[in-house]
């Protein structure tokens, strides 16, 4: 994977998560997380409908990478992002998205 990609997916916090999964600068993208996590950890999870909703956006989307499950755009896991109540979709295209 090449550099702008991972410059993509420090585009989001939750993709800033998944950094620590991958790259080779270990302490940066530990600190990323540290920087992020809070946020995201006091919004708390979604509940089932909004789930369900952003769901239907993420399978139908073109940024999509099927085998993954993850967006092309931001390099977040869907499946983790979507349980995430701050977490926004890059292209605005989740429900309720302003
Ligand atoms: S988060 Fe948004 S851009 Fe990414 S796959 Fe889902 S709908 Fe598409």
């Amino acid at each position: 994977m090449g550099s702008g990609s991972g410059n993509l997916r420090m585009a989001t916090p939750l993709g800033r998560i998944f950094l620590l999964m991958d790259n080779k600068n270990i302490i940066e993208q530990f600190n990323n997380f540290i920087s992020s996590a809070p946020d995201y950890i006091l919004a708390g999870l979604s509940d089932a409908d909004t789930i369900t909703a952003r769901n239907a956006k993420c399978q139908s989307c073109e940024h999509l990478d099927l085998a993954a499950q993850r967006c092309k755009l931001c390099g977040c896991y869907v499946w983790a992002k979507m349980r995430a109540a701050a977490a926004k979709c890059p292209d605005n295209r989740w429900p309720g998205a302003t």
